[in-house]
Formats: structure tokens, C-alpha cells, sequence
């Protein structure tokens, strides 16, 4: 028998040398589309992060806004949404990060969160780890608390989540999934 973490899993799919030669592409489009596996996704992230008190759940552009958001509403949270430099309408907070060719930037609402919130960060992959380190930046910038970082896979040879750890040691990091 397959518990419901194997059957889960078994619907990522992977694609090889997508958007780059060299890069395996992990689709998890097919984990959002399937409601037993969600379910499992949603009981997993909640029990780990049952005393966490937790008072929002900020998600990444794009893909942990389907993850992030349908989790919140699963939690009884709030959503954050923390997005690409230039689509937030309001006033803004922004942090600069580098990839391995260039610079990216990630923006939250300066008035998205309060001095008093423990927020649980999500995004579906954690990779290199700049995007997570620079969006746990931005919730420090509202003097908001990251209590954890749920993320479905966390691909380990690229190091992300040691980065993670170094800038962040006393955020929970949970991977639903486990490590690749
Ligand atoms: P990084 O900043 O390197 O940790 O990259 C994390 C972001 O890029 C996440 O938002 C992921 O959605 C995406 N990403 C990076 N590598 C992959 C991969 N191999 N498969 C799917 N998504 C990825």
C-alpha cells in the first residue's frame, strides 16, 4: 500500500533541460490539480507548524501564491502576496538579489504586515535559496517575525537551504516532500 505522501509525489513530473540545458524542471502543476494530494499537502504543512502560532502565510510570485494562498485558507490565515519588482500598487518595500546570471527584485506592501506577526513564508521549489532569503528579508522589513519556510521540494545540491539558514537560523524550514 502507497501512503498518500508516495501517491503525492508520484505527480511531480519532471522535465529535463527546461527553461535551460541542464536544469531539471520540477512541475508540480499536477500536485495543485489533484485534491487528495493537496489535502495531504495542506495536513502535513499544519501539523508541523500546529504551535508555531502563526498569524500569516506570505507566498512567493507565482507558484507559491497557489500553494500559499489555498494553505492559508486551509489554516485560517491570511494571505501575503509577495510579488516581482513593479506589479504591487501601493508603497512598497524591495530587496535585490542575484541569480547566476543577472539580478532579480521582490517587493511586499509596506503596510502587508505588523511587528506582531509570525509569518510562515511559502514558495513550491527552494533552489538556489536567493528568492526565499530575499523575500524573509522583505517580512523583516515590515518588523514582522518569519517563523517558518514551507516549501514542497527542496532541491539540497544547490545548496539554498544552508544559505537559508545562514541569513535566517531561527526559521523553521519544513519541506513537505523532502529533500532531492
Ligand atoms: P532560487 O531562488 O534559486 O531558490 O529559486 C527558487 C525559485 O525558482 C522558486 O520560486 C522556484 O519556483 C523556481 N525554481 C528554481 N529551480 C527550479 C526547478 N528546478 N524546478 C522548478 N522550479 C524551480
Amino acid at each position: 500500500m502507497t501512503s498518500a505522501k508516495e501517491r503525492a509525489e508520484s505527480l511531480i513530473v519532471e522535465i529535463p533541460d527546461y527553461p535551460t540545458p541542464g536544469v531539471v524542471f520540477k512541475d508540480l502543476t499536477p500536485v495543485f490539480a489533484n485534491h487528495d494530494a493537496m489535502t495531504f499537502v495542506f495536513d502535513a504543512c499544519a501539523t508541523h507548524f500546529a504551535d508555531s502560532r502563526l498569524t500569516a502565510i506570505a507566498g512567493i510570485e507565482a507558484r507559491g501564491f497557489i500553494f500559499g494562498a489555498a494553505l492559508a485558507g486551509h489554516m485560517g490565515l491570511g494571505f501575503v502576496p509577495i510579488r516581482k519588482a513593479g506589479k504591487l500598487p501601493r508603497q512598497t518595500f524591495r530587496v535585490d538579489y542575484s541569480l547566476e546570471y543577472g539580478t532579480d527584485s521582490v517587493e511586499i506592501h509596506t503596510d502587508a504586515l505588523r511587528s506582531s506577526d509570525n509569518v510562515l513564508l511559502v514558495d513550491d521549489v527552494l533552489a538556489t535559496g536567493g528568492t526565499a532569503t530575499a523575500a524573509a528579508q522583505l517580512i523583516e522589513h515590515c518588523n514582522a517575525h518569519v517563523s517558518g519556510l514551507a516549501v514542497l521540494l527542496n532541491l539540497s545540491f544547490l545548496g539554498g537551504e544552508r544559505r537559508f539558514r545562514d541569513k535566517f537560523p531561527a526559521t523553521d524550514v519544513f519541506t513537505v516532500f523532502g529533500d532531492n
